[in-house]
């Protein structure tokens, strides 16, 4: 397995077309605005070899018969999925920002869902994950096409999705862009899914394949964030650690058939795409409870500061907000406690409660935002820079009025994690990441069964005989 170290010298090999700031980089590990989130995705790789976390980062694989890092490995056990969400809460929580491999890592399994019965394309698949274990690669999970009119299937704006426009006796071309892709400018290999179940007439739209992400026609372009100028400098908030969204875009990409896992399966399709929400909604409940769990610190930090965490109603927020962290994550527990054996040989996750407990990321954490932001007080809005405080002129006098230096980097944080660059990756991704609330709120009416409870309420107002516990509890 790589190092961490391994892995940030093997970003240098790629041949990566990134823009940024409307300049193409020439090194994008080394640019301000990058680095933090090659650092994050760099933590990935330091703890499968660090032995207080081994356990949690690495998973025995079958595939190639040794350990790999958990980031590529199928959940060959129901204790997979929850070691899977431990794991992401120790990133989240060590890093304070997206680590960025979840969308490959519930991808690659989705895949294994999908492709299972087909046996072409699960020998492809098959195949390809091999070497991405072999290799411990990286994965952009590309599912999010650009989407135009929603109100529009893809055939009529084709533009706006990512589709097969030809295919030869070796492969097919594929053109189009996904958008708001983490982490792609740090991944080795794109993995393109359907960003969405496609119908009859929509065959061109249904492809799941792979590539380098130096392929030739692909290109990335790096996503604005606020407060992004920051990184690398004092006022960053986070010191070290960033999260990343790049739109990619494929212009007429040639991908090799033993790189193409599904095309124009409609139905193959629908199961990636099902079984994908499905696993990236409890995702949630590991990762962003990691994050809440700096916030919480950060808030607690300032209010130590500030001399009034012993005040009950500060104690009763810093409670509260913990309360909601832990119920997002004792959701993502339950879907994947409950979840159950495919026949491919994968669990998959409860999607009752992989759905509410994304459908609950959707809110809770801006309650605790808020929350925090009370604690913190008008400071983490209007504070002067670092840079200020330590000046050798006004640092006396600023220090004095704004207090300490740890005070201060304590409100970044703050800042930074409510509406700074590490918002969002945090609170715009708990609001869209996976999907939007209305996202979950259609396979929660979908997938509960209403009849079954109207079964039972019919029952116990005596309108039906129960058959379920019979008369004999009334003799
Ligand atoms: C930080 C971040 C990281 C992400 N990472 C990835 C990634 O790594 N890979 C990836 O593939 N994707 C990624 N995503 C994409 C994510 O899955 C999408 O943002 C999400 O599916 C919502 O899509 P959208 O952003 O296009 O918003 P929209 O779908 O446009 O939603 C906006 C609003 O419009 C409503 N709406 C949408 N369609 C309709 C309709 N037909 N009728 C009525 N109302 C509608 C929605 O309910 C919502 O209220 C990421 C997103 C974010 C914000």
């Amino acid at each position: 397995m790589r190092t961490a170290e391994a892995y940030v010298e093997s970003l240098r090999a790629r041949k990566l077309r990134l823009f940024v700031d409307g300049e193409l980089c020439d090194s994008p590990v080394d640019h301000p605005k990058v680095r933090p989130a090659v650092n994050a995705v760099a933590a990935t790789y330091a703890l499968a070899h660090d032995p207080a976390h081994r356990a949690l980062a690495t998973s025995h694989s079958g595939l190639i018969g040794r350990p790999v890092n958990r980031f590529t490995a199928l959940f060959r056990e129901r204790e997979d999925l929850l070691r899977k969400l431990e794991f992401q809460r120790v990133l989240g929580r060590l890093t304070g920002t997206c680590f960025q491999r979840c969308v490959g890592l519930d991808g690659l399994n989705a895949l294994w869902v999908a492709t299972h019965g087909r046996p072409e394309a699960r020998s492809r698949f098959d195949a390809w994950l091999r070497g991405v274990q072999e290799r411990d690669e990286m994965l952009n999970g590309a599912m999010t096409d650009a989407k135009g009119d929603r109100s529009k299937r893809p055939p009529e704006q084709p533009d706006h999705y990512v589709r097969v426009v030809e295919r030869r006796a070796d492969g097919v071309v594929i053109r189009g862009a996904k958008i708001h892709q983490t982490g792609a400018a740090n991944a080795h290999q794109i993995l393109v899914m359907p960003g969405q179940a496609l119908r009859e007439g929509e065959e061109d739209f249904a492809i799941a394949c792979a590539m380098p992400v130096d392929a030739p026609g692909v290109t990335m372009v790096l996503g604005r964030q606020p407060s992004d100028d920051r990184r690398g400098g004092p006022d960053a908030g986070n010191a070290r650690f960033g999260g990343q969204e790049c739109v990619v875009l494929f212009d007429d990409v040639f991908v090799p058939n033993d790189l193409v896992f599904l095309d124009g399966d409609l139905e193959a399709c629908s199961t990636l795409v099902n079984t994908f929400a499905g696993y990236h909604r409890a995702s949630y409940g590991g990762c962003k409870p990691g994050n809440l769990d700096v916030l919480i610190g950060a808030a607690d930090l300032v209010t130590r500061e500030n001399g009034v965490r012993k005040a009950s109603h500060v104690r009763d927020k810093l409670v509260q907000m913990a309360h909601l962290t832990e119920t997002i994550h004792g959701l993502g527990v339950g879907a994947s406690a409950k979840g159950t054996l495919h026949p491919s040989g994968v669990w998959v996750v409860d999607p009752i409660l992989a759905n509410v407990c994304k459908h609950h990321v959707t809110s809770l954490p801006y309650e605790i935002v808020r929350l925090a932001e009370d604690l913190a007080g008008g400071a983490m809005a209007t504070l002067p820079s670092i840079a200020d405080l330590d000046h050798p002129e006004l640092g006396d006098a600023l220090r004095t009025v704004a207090g300490t230096e740890e005070r201060a980097k304590a409100l970044r944080l703050v800042e930074s994690l409510t509406y700074g660059a590490g918002s969002v990756p945090f609170r715009i991704e708990c609001m869209h990441g996976a999907g939007s609330p209305q996202a979950q709120r259609v396979v929660l009416e979908r997938t509960i069964d209403w009849d079954a409870k109207v079964k039972r309420a019919r029952v116990l107002a005596g309108i039906d005989t129960d058959h379920e516990l019979g008369d004999e509890l009334d003799a």
